[in-house]
């Protein structure tokens, strides 16, 4: 890591960056990244957390999180159910089981759900996920996809058969640090124009990057949230990577937990500063590197949640990386045991509402009226 200045005063950053979105520069951001010293840090969280009070109010939106299936046709070097992966049991969920997770959700109160899983394109797949949405259309749910890399066609055809909201993961916003963790058939370019096919086709557009990576520098992740800001995004989903033993990026990896998750709660609030209005969700891979990570999210300008609602039986062979936390726990478990969590934080969980990001709204307002 570099990037670290002593020539920037803080408080006056802070200043800047609370009275408006955009107010920062990539070297102020990459300052902020940096930032290690207790008092410091909890200075950057808190006025994080008071743009998200600001903007979104007090309360977490809380979505449902189905893993539908982890085969995958693709082999990024960093993930625990990348093709190659021979030790992975494969599950994909027939179309009741789904609907069945998306029925849990809608009775614990969740409004939304998130339906995620290994990269498939094929028209078999693009129907399964069609037949999967006009079934739980009844249900009124605020539905995100997180399906990978398609075609503008079939992102076109989910939105028609009832998704809003999709989640792309553009990993890094450096081309040249997206290559080192990817094969070469993986192309930075094709992740980018799917961003650009999600927004042109009006779903609510999700992106976010992994934390900590080999090689990654505080400039570069700076970068990244001005990528966030460059595709005006709705929804930022980011995580600390955490290394996967039967991954080529995993094996051997030195990897510091601790550095991990403080430079992941660092990336929400510097994305929060800078972007103000977006929905920011505090990734379960927190929860993996320390038991509060998820309410440390929170705490640090995150105002998403989503809790697993797969059944426990397909949980330990969706396992992205190592370390996946409540493997066992059933969803009424989770939802209880998120109300306690957050109660402790002094948030609740908003129960019955989609939580749309405010900032997709506001850019509908703009378009309406020019
Ligand atoms: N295939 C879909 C979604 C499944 S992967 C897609 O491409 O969007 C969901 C996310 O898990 C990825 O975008 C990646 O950012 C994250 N992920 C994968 N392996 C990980 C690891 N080892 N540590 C942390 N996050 C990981």
């Amino acid at each position: 890591m570099s990037g670290t200045g002593s020539t920037y005063n803080l408080d006056d950053l802070l200043d800047r960056a609370l009275s408006s979105p955009l107010a920062l520069s990539s070297g102020e951001m990459a300052y902020l990244l940096s930032l290690g010293d207790d008092a410091d840090v909890a200075k950057l969280h808190a006025a994080a957390r008071s743009v998200k009070l600001k903007c979104c109010g007090r309360g977490v939106s809380v979505r449902g999180l189905v893993e539908a299936g982890n085969i995958c046709a693709k082999d990024c070097l960093y993930c625990g159910i990348r093709k190659s992966n021979a030790e992975v049991e494969r599950y994909s969920l027939d179309a009741d089981s789904i609907v069945a997770a998306a029925q849990e959700a809608k009775s614990l109160g969740y409004a939304s759900l998130v339906i995620q899983s290994g990269e498939i394109e094929s028209e078999a797949h693009t129907q399964f996920i069609e037949t999967v949405l006009g079934r739980i259309k009844p249900l009124d749910l605020g539905v995100t996809l997180s399906l990978g890399e398609q075609t503008e066609e079939v992102y076109a055809r989910w939105r028609e058969a009832g998704a809003e909201r999709y989640l792309l993961r553009i990993e890094t916003s450096d081309p040249a640090l997206y290559a080192t963790i990817h094969p070469a058939e993986c192309r930075w370019e094709r992740r980018a124009e799917c961003l650009r096919a999600l927004r042109r086709t009006g779903y609510q557009v999700g992106t976010g990057v992994m934390c900590a990576l080999p090689g990654q520098t505080f400039a570069s992740l700076a970068h990244d949230i001005e990528f966030y800001g460059g595709i005006d995004a709705d929804m930022i989903g980011m995580g600390p990577y955490i290394p996967h033993p039967s991954t080529p990026l995993g094996q051997n990896a030195q990897f510091d937990p601790k550095r991990a998750l403080s430079l992941a709660l660092n990336m929400i609030a510097v994305t929060r500063l800078y972007l103000h209005d977006i929905n920011i969700a505090a990734a379960t891979a927190l929860q993996a590197l320390a038991d509060d990570g998820r309410e440390r999210g929170v705490m640090a300008g995150a105002n998403v949640i989503m809790p697993n609602v797969t059944d426990t039986r397909y949980r330990r062979a969706y396992k992205l990386y190592s370390n996946k936390p409540c493997l066992d726990e059933a969803a009424t478990m989770c939802r209880a045991c998120l109300d306690r969590r957050l109660a402790a934080i002094g948030e609740e969980l908003l129960l019955g509402q989609r939580g749309d990001s405010p900032h997709f709204h506001r850019r509908m307002d703009k378009c309406l009226k020019a």
